[in-house]
């Protein structure tokens, strides 16, 4: 199957936002075998929206818009069509009740032009909106199938994920059902992972190898048509086993979770508790973690000690480590072994970890962007203590090392 992606606003077209959507769109395609040939971006131009309409029907089976589905009168998606196909617009009676419930549980007056987004084609199928108000549509006309999403991302994801897909897995009966596999990798970099594996990225038929990343996680989905699913898992198998040989070591997850819920699964089947000292991550992996659901029962807390000061009140690393002409300094082996192993004595966990680094855009202590350190330690075992160096800007090198220490506690839980 064919698709194109027609992104519609004008806010794109002067560049001042990005066109993620598009980005969301293409990887998801790509993992269920859908090829994305063109990717259309259209301001909220009537006469325009058609032309790229027209064009993309032309070459494509599946169009997908993002956009223009809201109340104003600039939201023009759904009347361009109407006009195209000679279908009316009518109300989605649902979504006009939710939309009615919202305003009143608001206290909020609901303005005629609202309305709008509670209208659908004529002869389409609704797509549910749960986390705003204008329903999407799909529709079939000819051969093509046309999705239509909203264009916050906030919205479009979910209603894309569970309602767009399903949709198009029932519109595309004459073609075999694809089944993907989701494998995740942490604790290597998109490029690593990639280059590993290039000569089976260039060379894949069947299934897909589609890898994508976001920062600190790479996900691989591999996807194939069969008729059941242990037909395309038994066809992924030999794939499946040549990446296991090659990258194995880094796959946490065969689903799409992520590094820290497979951390706060393990520390849970385990039965042990783990606390944090943090420097240049900020407390972002104490965030990671105390975003899952439950994780008081495992994450016992964390000391964000940024100071040198800190580091040695709070978590008794002597300053002698710290500061002087031959100290290791506050980035160090020595430091983050230090900072480890005070926590634990001071949380009295199973487990705690430490996490010091140089995140940038400055050297320090004459050390590079970048480098990393952390330690785990363990009740009756002896402190690992590992040096990473990370890429990328201040923000990229905080969310890369509190993922790392993630993947650190998950090789040592498993060890
Ligand atoms: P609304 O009901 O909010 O008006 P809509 O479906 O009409 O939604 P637009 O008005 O086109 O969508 O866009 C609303 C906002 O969604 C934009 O201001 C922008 O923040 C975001 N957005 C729209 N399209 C994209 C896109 N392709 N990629 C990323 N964000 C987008």
């Amino acid at each position: 199957m064919k698709a194109e992606l027609i992104a519609v606003g004008t806010e794109l077209l002067l560049g001042q936002i990005a066109n993620t959507n598009g980005q969301f769109l293409a990887q998801h395609c790509a993992g269920m075998g859908i090829d994305v040939y063109f990717q259309t971006v259209v301001g909220d131009n009537p006469d325009r929206l058609k032309e790229a309409l027209a064009i993309a029907a032309g070459r494509a089976d599946l169009i997908i818009c993002t956009g223009g589905l809201g109340p104003t009168q600039d939201d023009l998606t759904k009347d361009v069509l109407g006009e195209l196909f000679g279908r009316k617009l009518v109300i989605h009676q649902p979504s006009l009740d939710t939309m009615v419930g919202f305003f009143r549980d608001r206290g909020a007056v609901m303005i005629d032009s609202n309305l709008r987004q509670a209208l659908m084609l004529e002869g389409s199928d609704p797509l549910v909106n749960d986390t705003g108000l204008a329903v999407g549509n799909g529709l079939t006309e000819g051969d093509t199938h046309y999705i239509l999403l909203p264009g916050p991302p906030r919205e479009m994801k979910p209603m894309f994920l569970n309602y767009a897909i399903p949709w198009l897995r029932k519109v595309m009966t004459d073609e075999t059902p694809l089944f993907s596999k989701m494998l995740k990798f942490t604790g290597i970099g998109e490029s690593n992972l990639e280059h590993a594996l290039l000569d089976m990225i260039k060379e894949q038929v069947d299934p897909t190898i589609a890898p994508y990343a976001k920062e600190g996680e790479v996900t691989i989905r591999l996807t194939t048509r069969a008729a059941t699913q242990a037909e395309a898992y038994a066809k992924m198998a030999v794939v499946e086993a040549e990446i296991r040989r090659r990258v194995g070591e880094f796959l946490y997850a065969e689903e799409d979770v992520t590094i820290e819920q497979v951390v706060y699964r393990l520390l849970q089947e385990k039965q042990v508790t783990l606390a944090a000292a943090e420097s240049c991550t900020g407390g972002l992996l104490a965030d990671l973690l105390t975003t899952i659901p439950g994780s008081s029962s495992v994450f016992r807390g964390g000391v964000v000690s940024y100071s040198n000061e800190l580091k040695a009140s709070l978590l008794g690393v002597p300053m002698n480590l710290l500061e002087g002409e031959d100290a290791p300094g506050a980035v160090s082996s020595e430091t983050a072994k230090a900072m480890a192993e005070g926590m634990l004595a001071i949380a009295k966990t199973d487990y705690a970890i430490s996490v010091t680094g140089v995140a940038g855009p400055d050297p320090s202590e004459g050390k590079p962007v970048g480098l990393v350190f952390f330690a785990v330690a363990c009740k009756n075992k002896p402190t690992e203590v590992i040096e990473s160096r990370f890429s990328g800007n201040r923000e990229t090198i905080k969310l890369k090392a509190a993922k790392s220490a993630l993947y650190l506690l998950w090789v040592r839980l498993n060890g």
